[in-house]
């Protein structure tokens, strides 16, 4: 099979919408901005899904659902959130069409048929969730609430990209709310270290923790906590934030509890969200110009079979000795796919599980029959090894393992590498024309110097990090007073 793939260092970006495509992770649709998650892809997303799901299960949360229209007075209320999202609206105003009398065969939004109140293609749920909140608190008896919604949410972005930034998105967003401040904080925290732990550990792919600055923060958030990630072509990606909401929302939606001495108090929230730009993260941070590289943790299938046969026999024998490694395999838990196709040669199958990024292929003949051994070829590093028919089954299991561990490490190693430290503007554009990735830099703390940044070199503050020292020193643009370094960087 002819993958074509442009490669990462002629143009990352074409390279990263062509394997998107070619891998068979989504499209591009017939809807402006919005895609098509194809099987393949989605199956990805739902492995990514279970694991959150289960994680926020473990940390006490619980699923829900609220509805996808927000009428345009409730969201209004929390006026700040309101105003952060008014320009990325879409806005349902009629609720039916009829036969358009001048066009034969056409329709046209029926004039009779205007909504008294026109409603909002959800872009975040905060206005309707704190809305029902309000009916459902009423004392500290009733608190914390801890709710998630796995949902679909519109935000019309202008420059849309596969995954990494849609019209329409999937994501989850928890909303909770507290009795007070120190617990939603916790929470909002909570939630951010839930979010690494699952980025790291089961995506592989190393963040770092901290806030974003005033200006990159949620509309109607006290404080945005998030993980941002470094891709291969050194521009950052936000992977998930997690907001303290102070008592914004519940000030907007009048949610107050009675404490336990019975005075009435408005209560605390937070909400926080990862979506299907997770997809983008994974694609960007280890895929190679041969197609996609999964993290077993994530993969749809982590070994693949492919016999080498030229007569039936030889299948048939293959086959017997395939199914008994599989029936072993699948015992593990570890998911195989026997790819006995009879329509496709061995060279077309291995570029086509190259391609979509399994991470274990077995490849078995007469000779290996005869030999009592296997081929094992590992995806990230291209290699093979002859494994021996009796210790298999352990041996992929613990390949497993290891090309887990060694994804996450070559992406830390390369994350480390582009972490850079500079002490004035000259060398903070240097590198940023350069390697790029991170650069660690003294800002003075105002929006206006950020904002100058942006307009000369397009990086923004991707965050404040949660780890980073007090540190005595000038800003790089203004050569004012700062204490910390922030990381600034170029960003999808
Ligand atoms: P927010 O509600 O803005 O904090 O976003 C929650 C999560 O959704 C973050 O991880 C964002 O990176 C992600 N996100 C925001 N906008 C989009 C978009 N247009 N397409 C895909 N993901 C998005």
């Amino acid at each position: 099979m002819s993958k074509n793939l442009t490669t990462r260092s002629e143009d990352y970006s074409k390279w990263y919408n062509e394997l998107v495509v070619k891998a068979d992770l989504a499209e591009n649709s017939g809807v402006r901005g919005c895609m098509v998650i194809k099987p393949y892809g989605y199956a990805i997303w739902e492995k990514m899904q279970a694991e959150l799901d289960r994680m926020f299960k473990e940390t006490g949360h619980q699923n829900a659902y609220f509805p996808l229209f927000v009428p345009k007075s409730m969201f209004e209320a929390e006026e700040k959130n309101a105003e952060g999202f008014a320009k990325e609206c879409a806005i349902v105003t009629h609720y039916r069409l009829k036969n358009d009398p001048d066009k034969p065969g056409k329709l046209m939004v029926d004039p009779n048929a205007k909504l008294e109140e026109e409603l909002i293609v959800r872009p975040t749920s905060e206005a309707i969730i704190w809305s029902t909140y309000k009916g459902w608190v009423q004392s500290y008896r009733d608190l914390p609430l801890l709710i998630n919604q796995w949902a679909n949410v519109v935000r019309w972005e202008m420059r849309t990209r596969l995954f990494l930034r849609t019209a329409e998105f999937l994501w989850q967003e928890g909303h909770t709310a507290h009795a007070t401040k120190a617990e939603a904080i916790e929470e909002s925290e909570k939630m951010m270290n839930v979010y690494a732990d699952f980025v790291e550990n089961f995506m592989a792919i190393p963040v770092v923790k901290g806030i974003k600055t005033e200006t990159e923060r949620f509309a109607g958030a006290d404080e945005t906590y998030c993980i941002e990630a470094l891709m291969q072509d050194g521009k950052a990606l936000q992977a998930g934030t997690s907001h303290f909401l102070g008592q914004n929302f519940a000030k907007a939606f009048d949610v107050k509890f009675a404490n336990a001495e019975g005075k009435q108090e408005h209560v605390w929230g937070t909400s926080w969200g990862v979506s299907t730009r997770l997809m983008g993260a994974l694609v960007m941070t280890h895929s190679d110009d041969q197609g996609l590289v999964l993290p077993p943790n994530l993969a749809p299938i982590q070994v693949v079979i492919v016999p080498i046969y030229k007569t039936d026999e030889q299948l048939a024998e293959i086959t017997a000795a395939v199914n008994d490694l599989t029936a072993k395999l699948k015992k593990l838990k570890i998911s195989v796919k026997y790819d006995d196709r009879t329509t496709q040669k061995p060279g077309f199958k291995f570029a086509e599980w190259e391609l979509k990024g399994v991470p274990v292929r077995i490849a078995v003949g007469p000779k290996d029959l005869e030999n009592g051994t296997f081929e094992v070829a590992r995806r990230d590093t291209l290699t093979k090894e002859v494994v021996s028919a009796e210790g298999i089954v352990t041996y992929v299991n613990d390949l497993l393992e290891q090309i887990q561990a060694d994804l996450f490490n070559k992406a830390l190693d390369y994350r480390n590498t582009h972490i850079t430290e500079v002490n004035s503007f000259e060398e903070f554009k240097e590198v940023l024309e350069g390697k790029a990735g991170f650069v660690s830099a003294h800002w003075d703390g105002t929006a206006a110097t950020e904002e100058k940044i942006k307009d000369l070199t397009k990086a923004t503050i991707r965050c404040i990090p949660l780890n980073s020292v007090e540190e005595v020193g000038t800003c790089v643009f203004t050569g004012n007073p700062s204490t910390k370094r922030v990381l600034f960087a170029k960003a999808y």
